[in-house]
């Protein structure tokens, strides 16, 4: 999609010509690097800017897709038909008085903004450790993860610390709302439903737990992330692939079925979950898709369940792939959680 000359001078007027381009590749700009380019690319590195970039391209109804870590999304092969605003306002400012935290909606959950409230003795975000995600992209999802060990009684969730954010409004209104604007529930805000734009966050801390009770409980949550999870860094993915079925597991319906190590093209379901899907050689939106369509048919056919996908498909995809999946046997050395369980 080319854009008209006056919308690129309108865009330009709220930002540095060198931080919007066109035809800008997205894969390097997702957890899974995967993908393929945006017609228009937008880098935002504060509220205002994030405000007025999306405000000029709704006023010139041109199609834009809010990106954070893009840890929760696939991008088409074919790329994205318009504006790819990529949130980088990572301002942080922690009130002592209050024990708030207020984070602009581009802020790195882990490590800046858990380092930075750790560090000042605030409890409350130490348990979201290890997880790929913007302060934006955390309310949208209301990020959650296990309580702490030795219980790990429940799951805990982001809006048990949400105090109250900056939005602005698919009506154009910049306003202020508290938690309950959000609707939160298990992997959903509001924000799947509108298509309001979190500027800010404000997270209610406290400072009654000991700075080392909360590093041991961020030391044992990215323990228990690296025995379970894929590298990042070694074998891209987009963590959990489907959504979680109460009692039986997504994970444990593909693993039953066999599908651990199933290869399409450059995707494959890793060995260490079969929930997760990794890139493991040049992988396309296409292998993954082909992957997803094989996990969802052949646990419906063998176990009667239907897995719903948990994560956001963005821009143009092409066909899945039509090939026949390989199987990669599991590297010896690979020791996964449940062997580690079951030796115990
Ligand atoms: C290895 C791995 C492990 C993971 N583990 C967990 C886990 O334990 N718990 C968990 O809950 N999730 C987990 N996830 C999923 C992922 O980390 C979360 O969904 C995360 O919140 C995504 O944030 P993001 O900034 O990457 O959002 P993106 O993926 O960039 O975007 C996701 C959605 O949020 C929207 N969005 C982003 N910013 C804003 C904004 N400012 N205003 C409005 N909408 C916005 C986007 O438009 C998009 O629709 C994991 C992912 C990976 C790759």
């Amino acid at each position: 999609m080319s854009l008209p000359s006056h919308v690129v001078d309108a865009l330009r007027d709220r930002l540095p010509s060198s931080r919007l381009r066109p035809d800008v590749p997205l894969a390097p700009f997702t957890t899974f690097n995967l993908g393929g380019p945006a017609d228009w690319y937008a880098d935002v590195r504060s509220a205002d800017e994030l405000a007025a970039v999306t405000r000029t391209a709704r006023r010139h109804d041109i199609p834009f897709f809010l990106l954070g870590t893009g840890a929760n999304v696939i991008v088409g092969d074919r790329g994205y038909r318009g504006l790819v605003v990529h949130n980088r306002a990572r301002g942080l400012q922690v009130d002592p008085d209050t024990n708030r935290v207020r984070a602009e909606s581009g802020a790195v959950v882990y490590p800046d903004l858990i380092e930075r409230t750790v560090s000042a003795g605030l409890s409350g975000l130490e348990h979201y450790v290890g997880i790929p995600s913007t302060v934006g992209g955390a309310l949208w999802q209301n990020l959650h993860f296990l309580a702490p060990p030795p219980e790990r009684e429940r799951t805990m969730f982001l809006e048990e610390v949400v105090h109250s954010a900056d939005i602005l409004t698919e009506d154009g209104e910049r306003k202020t709302v508290g938690v309950d604007y959000f609707d939160f529930g298990y992997d959903y805000s509001i924000l799947h439903d509108r298509d309001d734009v979190v500027l800010a966050a404000t997270f209610q801390l406290h400072a009654d737990r000991g700075r080392n009770r909360m590093r041991e409980i961020m030391d044992a949550n990215l323990q228990w992330r690296a025995e379970r999870h894929p590298p990042l860094d070694t074998e891209p993915s987009v963590g959990s692939i489907f959504k979680k079925i109460e009692g039986v597991g997504a994970g444990r319906l593909i693993d039953e079925c066999g599908l651990k190590g199933a290869r399409i093209g450059g995707a494959m379901i890793t060995h260490r979950h079969a929930n997760i899907f990794v890139n493991v050689e040049d992988a396309r939106a296409a292998d993954v898709c082909a992957l997803i369509e094989l996990a969802r048919g052949t646990v419906e056919r063998e176990t009667g369940y239907r897995l719903e996908t948990e994560i956001d498909f963005i821009g143009e995809f092409v066909p899945p792939t039509d090939a026949e999946p390989t199987m990669v046997p599991k590297d010896p050395d690979l020791v996964t959680a449940a062997e580690r369980a079951k030796a115990s």
